[in-house]
């Protein structure tokens, strides 16, 4: 059992000073200022206590969109990069991932995207993954996407399925609407999200087959969620034009040069919520172990970065720096995802909720960061590593 005392509570909402009693991976009671929970004397003895001395303390962040296994593999077999370990994640605040296979869905497979979420789940992190990949058809593990979903626990949707996108595999409309009705009734028959998570690529085409399967269908809109939104400014108006209509967006937190035709993901968040579209429709990700190629107009990479987990820390820290307060900013990284990943007991600070945390330290790093009420992260030092990091 564990007592968080002189915690500043945002849950995403300001909640003021809180004392938390942490036991059994939740958040079993909370309360106003010092006020302990109403307990024998005996049994409080026991509880090992954290003053965070005024600290912020949010939810842990839900990473929507990570290629656990390590994604790459564009410029020639050398460039697959490898999976990344847990302290990348925790150290960054991290608290839940959703793996997912990209571009190279031939030499990774849903056995390997699997097995790897299950590593993360025995090193104690939340860990979810997508079926599929970029290209239809999608390859699977039972022989439908649909029985994969529904079967298979970790899975929560399908994904990331390319569009606009030289490397896709050019989907037709009727194979996107089939994907988007596999993973909605898949979500009716489990509770999951059931959702079709969408990469898409700088294609002038852009979200036209969204707006199209949506015009073309019963489905609801909050099936399709599209990422990458921010790569290019145009292809961000589309989106929020269709958060507007239902969809939930994600923003993908990758470094944008000076002069680019893009957004960074705290200035597409900054506008999102300017432009008055719904704020619980949009979410930030990180593209983590997934590789930022450049390509020139032959399909050839130019260059290569490695999209890291500390990018949307990053993120946020850049977001408060810019004046946005943190209430405002914290739910598209916390409850937004929660909500669109039907994670129950995710994204929020509140008794019963899962006890996924962050303190923050003054600068906006992660200081302390508690994972199901184990603490991995104490005074911005990993205290728990994955099974194959060194010490
Ligand atoms: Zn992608």
């Amino acid at each position: 059992m564990l007592l968080i005392r002189n915690a500043d509570v945002f849950a995403p909402r300001p909640l003021g000073l809180q004392t938390l009693l942490i036991g059994g991976g939740q958040i079993l009671w909370m309360g106003p200022g010092s006020q302990s929970p109403d307990l024998p004397a005996a049994f409080a003895a026991t509880f090992t206590t954290l003053d965070l001395a005024g600290k912020r303390l949010i939810p842990g962040l839900i990473d929507g969109h990570v290629h656990v296994t390590g994604g790459g593999g564009e410029a020639g077999f050398k460039t697959r990069v490898p999976p990344v370990p847990l302290t990348r994640f925790s150290l960054a605040g991290v608290t839940t991932v959703v793996g997912l296979l990209g571009t190279d869905d031939v030499a990774r497979g849903p056995r390997d995207l699997l097995a790897t979420t299950y590593a993360l789940r025995e090193d104690g992190l939340n860990a979810y993954a997508y079926a599929g990949g970029y290209h239809v058809p999608l390859r699977t593990l039972t022989g439908s996407v649909r029985d994969d979903l529904v079967f298979l626990e970790p899975l929560l949707g399908i994904g990331e399925v390319a569009i606009s996108d030289h490397r896709s595999s050019q989907p037709t409309l009727d194979e996107i609407l089939r994907l988007a009705a596999d993973a909605h009734v898949a979500g009716l028959l489990t509770g999951k999200a059931g959702v079709l998570h969408l990469h898409l690529g700088d294609g002038p085409r852009g979200l036209d087959l969204v707006r199209r399967a949506l015009a073309g269908s019963e489905l609801p809109p909050r099936v399709f969620n599209p990422t990458h939104v921010n790569r290019c400014k145009a292809l961000f108006d589309e989106a929020v034009d269709l958060a507007r209509a239902g969809c939930t967006i994600d923003l993908t937190a990758f470094p944008v040069a000076e002069g680019e035709d893009a957004y960074s993901a705290a200035d597409g968040l900054r506008r999102y919520l300017a432009s008055g579209a719904p704020p619980e429709r949009v979410t930030v990700s990180s593209d983590a172990g997934g590789c930022l190629p450049c390509f020139d107009a032959d399909g050839r990479v130019t260059h290569m970065d490695v999209g890291a987990a500390g990018a949307l820390l990053d993120t946020l820290r850049n977001l408060l720096a810019g004046g946005l307060p943190l209430e405002r900013a914290l739910p598209a990284f916390t409850s937004n995802p929660a909500g669109l990943l039907r994670l129950a007991g995710k994204g929020q600070i509140a008794a019963g909720f899962d006890a996924d945390l962050v303190a923050l330290d003054a600068t906006g790093g992660a200081d302390t960061v508690i994972i199901r009420g184990i603490a991995h992260v104490q005074s911005g030092l990993a205290v728990r590593r994955g099974t194959f990091e060194t010490v």
